[in-house]
């Protein structure tokens, strides 16, 4: 293949499920699996399935069409408030949608009344990280007001942290989460059942403390690539190399360190200053900024990555490569967005089980670290 290509092991994804749905259960925690950075793959979504998670959210719209096309048929929560205009759309394929205006739920009313069903909600609390939800002074009256609004059923409540600010999920604020919950339950005489704390940032928070009535976690990123977005390290017992990177090289050759002529800006603003020692084989292979982000790119052993422009990634080998030869790399949550999103990487799965389910339990999370994958080292041109 000539194109570069995201290789995705269905088998990984659905053990990283399997592994966090398994140690989340224990702690009275749903999993709902989050698919936008594969956007709404369905492949990814059945390996989710199969994994164990509840229920599939995605932040856009689209993606949860596409889920649905696919004939998936767990419950969809949409995580991104649609606007007004979109509320047909989120009615005819999410059971849920997280809301923090109540234009939005009046406009979800009315597309639920004209589909003859209801539409659940989740009302989305700021706890501090400043991206969406109501302030938590306003949450009983907003509350009350969606509970009475028709055609729509108040599912709960939900937040999200470490998203804008960086905010960590603590005691502290998913004990307010909860405590709004219990006084919701009291003030309105009803019952929430999704409480909803966050996303893969919580891992941490999840596994040390007790959970209060947190009873769902959203996760995308854990899921995927096995890491803690807090601390970008990997989780224990989780695949990290379920997503790698295969993109052809298209020239090596030895070339100097250092640019010749006076500089200015490069494409990208000014360039990392390069010094001279001595030619290296620089290698280039066909994806750029266009495709990825550069910094989240893991290459293999003793390939290095110099720059990268709209359509170029100029690498350090050790030696040089034929044109088409191909390079692996790993990802990080920002590449993984962007090579799913270019529509000039093509997506690829691996379906083989690696072991028969029956020799091999799952693995269980959190016990000692992974050792990283082993990438390809370069071969040599004769
Ligand atoms: C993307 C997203 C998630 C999932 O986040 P991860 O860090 O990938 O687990 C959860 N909730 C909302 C609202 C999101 O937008």
């Amino acid at each position: 293949m000539t194109c570069p290509r995201v290789e995705i092991d269905l088998d990984k994804i659905e053990e990283n499920a399997r592994a966090l749905v398994t140690l989340l259960s224990g702690r009275g925690i749903d999993v709902t699996g989050v698919t936008k950075a594969t956007l709404g793959s369905p492949e990814v979504a059945k390996a989710m399935i199969a994994g164990g998670v509840v229920r599939l959210g995605d932040s856009r719209l689209e993606n949860l069409e596409i889920l649905r096309a696919a004939g998936i048929q767990a419950p969809l929560t949409l995580l991104r408030s649609p606007t007004p205009d979109q509320a047909d759309r989120a009615v005819a394929c999410a059971s849920i949608s997280q809301v923090s205006e109540i234009e939005v739920v009046k406009a979800l009313s009315a597309a639920a009344g004209r589909l003859g069903g209801s539409h659940g909600v989740v009302l989305m609390v700021e706890l501090g990280d400043l991206r969406e939800g109501v302030l938590p002074g306003d949450v009983l009256d907003l509350a009350r007001h969606m509970s009475r609004t028709p055609h729509i059923m108040l599912a709960g409540l939900g937040t999200n942290l470490a998203c804008r600010a960086g905010v960590v999920p603590s005691t502290d604020n998913m004990g307010e989460l909860s405590a709004l919950v219990s006084r919701l339950e009291v003030e309105l005489d009803l019952h929430l059942p999704i409480v909803s704390g966050g996303n893969s940032a919580n891992l941490q928070w999840a596994i040390a403390a007790p959970a209060g009535r947190v009873n769902d976690l959203r996760l995308g990123e854990s899921i995927l690539l096995g890491c803690d977005p807090l601390t970008r390290k990997p989780l224990h017992g989780l695949h990290t190399d379920a997503f790698s990177l295969v993109v052809p090289v298209i020239e090596s050759l030895a070339k100097p360190t250092a640019p010749r002529g006076d500089t200015g800006e490069a494409a990208f603003g000014v360039p990392t200053p390069m010094h001279e020692r001595g030619t290296i084989v620089q290698t280039i292979v066909s994806i750029g900024r266009q495709d990825v982000d550069p910094e989240g790119l893991t290459p293999p052993l003793g390939v290095s990555v110099l720059a990268a422009s709209s359509d170029h990634l100029v690498l350090e080998t050790q030696n040089r490569l034929a044109p088409g030869e191909e390079i692996r790399f790993g990802l990080d949550y920002s590449a993984l967005l962007r090579v799913m999103t270019s529509p000039f990487v093509v997506t690829s799965f691996t379906t083989t089980k690696r072991h028969p389910p029956s020799l091999s339990p799952p693995p269980s999370p959190f016990l000692p670290p992974v050792i990283p994958p082993v990438v390809n080292p370069t071969p040599a041109i004769p």
